[in-house]
């Protein structure tokens, strides 16, 4: 590749799903855009990964998309059919101390609506469910923004066992550093009980689906709508030179790229070496805090296996155990797993336990299937998958939405755009909701 290519109009820099979708919605706004998609890695799609093996596919990445924000309609669009999680796997567990025991229903992110929730929940002890139902009657107080409110409102068994297990399983981080802004928007701002104000919040319960041959088909449409001439895979960009008329992007191998317009669909840590030396100020913005994950499928005869019901479980912190929830793929998805196969994604959050970064794949999942057997009945894998994802996923902390719209303005003053998970909300659907919203600023503009 060398800079004697005609100059492309938009340069994207990233091949995940913010990326294509980026590159989607621009071609669908205005087909005669001179485009390419750059991918760092040999494979588009990121954090994206579909395991087909032994006649069962697993999402070992990205399994749900919530529909919101367009994203069921992005799926039609590209004629990637999606299902519903079965309704019956619905139920999930959390471990705490020792045992497991079932979340109540009808919880938003493990607090509840009203006291009645939780009035038989074995989740809770006695004096703990108590403790929560002050939340009706304490004094009112500012909080800090973070969900530190939920211990102050609902005490620390509330905490531990009904809301970090879920909101830490999905987001990393600790409660007391998470943006409630962010992670439930429906108690920003409150004072007062958190349970009156879920209450009071209209009953939002986001459907999530998921593209029934794999996250990977939602992948291969958008590239295949971008059309695989315009996305060059295996060439990092290490640096961006400022010309007269516009970019030249850089490769490793020297080559170069030149584009009026520069894109960045990468994770703050992978956009700020390439836009520190033009915007100096994204220094004290464009950083985030990253969560590395390791994600491990164990496949199991279901004829000598015995799993609890529904399609889960989660850890609570203080639990001992390897992962932060694991997820009965055969239950959540019965199409998708032969039969005869119970098939289970384990998550493994770094940050709770560091030791496992570099422990062998063996020692991973021999610890998975420990602590799984601690919960269900089962006998040596049959096969196993081990995948790693280093500062994969963006952790709300608090100030962090606002330092990404900061980030995000220096960076279109300087005349780049940033688009992707950290900007636009740590899932999928705010990833393709954020690439629509920037092709249309970039072709209207
Ligand atoms: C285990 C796991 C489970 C998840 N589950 C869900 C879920 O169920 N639902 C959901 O909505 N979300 C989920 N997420 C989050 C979701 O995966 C992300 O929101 C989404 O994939 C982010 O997409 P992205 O395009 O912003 O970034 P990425 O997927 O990180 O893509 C960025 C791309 O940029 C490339 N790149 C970086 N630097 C350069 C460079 N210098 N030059 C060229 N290319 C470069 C990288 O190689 C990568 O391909 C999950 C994430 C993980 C890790």
């Amino acid at each position: 590749m060398t800079a004697s290519l005609p100059t492309l109009d938009v340069a994207i820099i990233g091949g995940g799903v913010a990326g294509l979708a980026t590159a989607h919605y621009l071609l669908a706004r205005s087909p005669g855009t001179r485009l390419a998609v750059i991918e760092g890695s040999g494979r588009v799609g990121g954090n994206v990964r579909t395991l087909r093996h032994d006649d069962c596919l697993v999402d070992v990445g990205p399994d749900t998309l919530v529909t919101q924000d367009g994203a069921s309609s992005a799926c039609d669009d590209l004629g990637v059919v999606a299902e519903s999680p079965s309704s019956a796997a619905a139920r999930v567990h959390v471990a705490h101390d020792g045992r497991i025991d079932p979340m109540p229903e009808g919880l938003v992110f493990g607090v509840p609506r009203s006291f009645a929730a939780i009035a038989r929940t074995r989740l809770l002890s006695l004096p703990a469910k108590l403790r929560a139902a002050c939340d009706l009657v304490l004094p009112n107080r500012e909080g800090d923004g973070s969900l530190s409110v939920v211990e102050s409102r609902l005490g620390r068994e509330a905490k531990e066992n009904l809301v970090e297990p879920l909101v830490s399983g999905i987001y990393g981080g600790e409660l007391e550093r998470l943006d409630a802004g962010v992670v439930m928007p429906q108690l920003a701002g409150t004072r007062g009980s958190l349970i009156r104000a879920l209450a009071r919040a209209p009953r939002r319960i986001p459907k999530m689906v998921g593209p029934a041959r794999g996250m990977e088909t939602l992948v291969e449409a958008l590239a295949c709508s971008v059309s695989a001439e315009r996305i060059f895979r295996a060439r990092r960009v290490v640096a961006i030179e400022r010309g007269r008329s516009g970019e030249r992007l850089r490769f490793g191998d020297g080559s170069a790229l030149d584009a009026t317009q520069v894109v960045l669909a990468t994770p703050p840590h992978a956009a700020l070496p390439l836009l520190r030396p033009h915007v100096p100020e994204l220094e004290g913005t464009l950083k985030a805090r990253m969560r590395s994950a390791i994600v491990v499928v164990l496949a199991y005869d279901a004829s000598t296996t015995k799993l609890p019901d529904g399609s889960g479980i989660l850890v609570a912190r203080k639990e001992a155990h390897a992962f932060v929830g694991v997820t009965f793929v055969h239950a959540k998805w019965p199409t998708r797993v032969r039969e005869g196969r119970a098939v289970i994604r384990a998550v493994i959050d770094l940050d709770r336990r560091p030791d496992l970064a570099q422990a062998s794949d063996d020692e991973i999942v021999r610890a998975v299937h420990a602590d799984l057997s601690r919960h269900a009945r089962v006998d040596v894998p049959l096969w196993a998958h081990v995948e790693h994802y280093p500062e994969a996923t963006p952790i709300p902390e608090l100030g962090h939405r606002a330092r990404m719209n900061e980030a995000r303005a220096q960076a279109r003053n300087a005349g780049f755009s940033l688009v992707g998970a950290a900007y636009d909300g740590a899932g999928l659907a705010g990833c393709l909701r954020g690439a629509r919203e920037l092709a249309e600023a970039l072709a209207g503009g």
